[in-house]
């Protein structure tokens, strides 16, 4: 008999050599038909797997992300299958499960495909699917592996680099493939596929290596699954932060001044600047203090914090002064700057903590190829802070930066987040620096916090940084994607690199703890976040223009002015539409705009003192009085602008 401990704690003994799928049958048959994964001690296992050691096990169904990985690993095999049959001659390489769907990299040979081609393969895949056919694992020898691959130079490299004895092939029907593991139990249950897209793509990603063509595909257990899916592909294309920037005329790139170098136009520059003010004020509140620091530090500064060391001189753009041969380099972070800002002065444990905060730009390479819009870029803007703390107040400060960054999110309309706590390896103590003590007292201080302000949370062991355990918000947009956003980092390496000191109440010298964070992240991400998120519809309080006045002719232009002096005198950001034009167009493009609300002024308006109110979206209002709109736009602001 074996014990098979399951993750609800439950012990049960089976059979030595029971299946993941027959401890799913003892526990339900409803189980059963949904579970599609398993993970045996941490490793994935099939569902046909013997089990031959006790052991905990953990079931998985489409629900969970390994469910989902080990369908899409196994829709990328029948994907494999299918191409071979349509492609005689293409060799396939390498076909991984991806966060939404699986591709596979392919050599066609003389074949191209193209989008004309996605069809057929969807075809044959479905055709191949309803086959049912079971995934079945073997052992192969390295000769038998070399031999089956002879004609394909690709697959033969994976081998040789493979011990004998590890190797092993996954069949299903007709088809073999070169495989670790990890798959659902048969293909009958591949109900929906598409291909995606194809793209070039280097063998093992070098330049230098073939050009392979990777087919992109996703599949689902249900054709419903798929409809929508593509539908939320199609509402993410509207939502692309490039288009919508380009639209609401936010930012711009030229190629003159350099690729990944964002340009802010007057109404991108306008919105950073209502995001920077809205942080400061909570930043006042929360005691932090703004600090300026330059773009550029001297190369010691960077061997000083271990950032040169650890990233490589190649990371570093290094400018040389003319006349005096000193060596500065592009700032790719603040934090080393505001070490030396904690340095200017003597500290003691009544000063602490101290909270320096800079909106901070930095510069860092990244290779073209790499460069997206405005999420992946060379020059970037960070809302930065470093805290400075005694390990006494660490568990204050770590909550306080939590309200903060809750704060962030709640008024930004990011309702839909979990957060991780990353902590050390206990089994590897040497990979950590800084005293075991303090690391216990920082770990436990960052759970304590995530419990205290009932953040739905998990703890990932032996992923802290090497020098302090971390936070990290993971968020999740209107379309359903996730955001790494928000990192709260303990660091006790920096204070030791710099040797940042304060006198205790013992009157000896003690080392500050340093907390990073960025609730933002950089300013250039969390615009484009923001407006994938929202589609360009804001929150209130950010827009641009909050309401548009649009008269029905120059017949009212004074009565216009003074609609727009009443909400201007309430602090309500608003434009008149003069212009000579149909009320119909001026509608619609006020909608393009995404203004929140539009004032109608006409005739019976003017002579009543009233405004006929239009909803961003069509909802009407009717006509009320300016002062009772004023009344309900300040409304409006306040419920998605709360006070910290
Ligand atoms: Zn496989
Ligand atoms: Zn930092």
């Amino acid at each position: 008999m074996i014990h098979i401990t399951l993750p609800d704690g439950s012990k049960k003994s089976f059979e030595k050599g029971i299946t993941p799928m027959d401890v799913a049958k003892s526990i339900s048959e409803g189980l059963a038909r949904n579970v599609i994964s398993a993970s045996f001690n941490g490793m994935k296992v099939e569902t046909v797997t013997p089990l031959t050691t006790d052991g905990s096990l953990v079931l998985y169904t489409w629900k969970d992300d390994e469910g989902k990985a080990a369908f899409w690993h196994s829709s990328a095999h029948v994907l494999a299958q299918a191409i071979e049959e349509l492609f005689p001659g293409a060799k396939l390489t390498i076909g991984p499960a991806i966060e939404n769907g699986f591709y596979y990299d392919v050599d066609f040979g003389e074949h191209t495909v193209s989008e004309k081609d996605f069809k057929t393969i969807e075809n044959k895949m479905l055709e191949i699917a309803r086959g049912k056919h079971d995934f079945k694992m073997r052992s192969a020898s390295k000769d038998e592996a070399l031999s089956l691959y002879k004609d394909n130079e690709f697959k033969t490299e994976l081998i040789k680099n493979l011990e004998d004895g590890t190797i092993t092939f996954c069949d299903h029907s007709t088809f073999t493939d070169l495989c670790r593991g990890g798959h659902i139990p048969n293909t009958g249950i591949i109900k929906a596929v598409k291909v995606l897209s194809v793209a070039g793509a280097y063998w093992r990603g070098d330049e230098n290596k073939p050009q392979l063509t990777r087919v992109y595909g996703i599949s689902f257990p249900k054709q419903k699954e798929l409809t929508e899916y593509l539908q939320l592909l199609e509402e993410a294309k509207k939502r692309d932060h490039r288009k919508l920037g380009k639209e609401l005329e936010l930012f711009t790139f030229s190629q003159k001044v350099g690729q990944g170098l964002p340009l802010w136009l007057p109404k991108g520059a306008a919105l950073r600047e209502r995001l920077e003010n809205f942080l400061k004020t909570a930043q006042k509140k929360a005691g932090y203090e703004m600090v300026v620091t330059p773009h550029i530090g001297q190369k010691e500064l960077y061997v000083t914090s271990g950032h040169y060391a650890k990233y490589g001189e190649d990371s570093f753009q290094p400018i040389h002064t003319p006349k005096e041969d000193e060596e500065f380099l592009l700032k790719p972070m603040n934090c080393p700057h505001h070490c030396e800002i904690y340095k200017s002065s003597q500290w003691s444990y009544k000063d602490l903590p101290k909270r320096f905060a800079e909106f901070g730009t930095v510069y860092r390479y990244e290779q073209s190829g790499e460069l997206h819009g405005l999420t992946r870029v060379r020059g970037f803007t960070q809302d930065d802070a470093h805290l400075f703390c005694t390990p006494e107040q660490l568990d204050k400060e770590f909550k306080d930066v939590i309200d903060l960054v809750l704060y962030v999110f709640g008024s930004l309309g990011f309702e839909n987040f979990t957060a991780q706590v990353s902590v050390r390896d206990p089994e590897n103590p040497d990979k950590y620096i800084g005293d075991v003590s303090n690391w216990e007292k920082a770990e436990q201080a960052i759970i304590n916090a995530a419990k205290d302000k009932g953040l739905d949370y998990v703890i990932e062991t032996g992923e802290a940084a090497f020098y302090g355990p971390k936070l990290d918000f993971m968020v999740k947009d209107a379309l359903g994607r996730r955001w790494q956003l928000g990192t709260i980092q303990v660091d006790y390496n920096l204070p030791e690199r710099f040797d940042l000191t304060y006198k205790g109440s013992d009157n000896e010298m003690h080392r500050p703890v340093m907390i990073h964070r960025a609730p933002f992240g950089s300013m250039e991400r969390f615009v484009a976040l923001l407006l994938e998120h929202t589609g360009g519809n804001f929150p209130i309080w950010l827009m641009p223009i909050q309401v548009k006045i649009l008269s029905l002719s120059e017949k009212y232009e004074k009565y216009s002015e003074k609609v727009l002096n009443l909400l201007e005198n309430h602090e309500i950001r608003a434009l008149v539409d003069h212009r000579n034009e149909t009320i119909g167009k001026k509608i619609r493009e006020a909608e393009m705009e995404k203004h929140p609300y539009m004032l109608i002024i006409g005739e019976q308006e003017k002579n009543e003192n009233k405004v006929t109110v239009r909803k961003h979206g069509g909802q009407d209002l009717g006509m009320i009085s300016t002062e009772d709109f004023a009344k309900i736009i300040k409304e409006d602001i306040n419920k998605t602008l709360k006070s910290f």
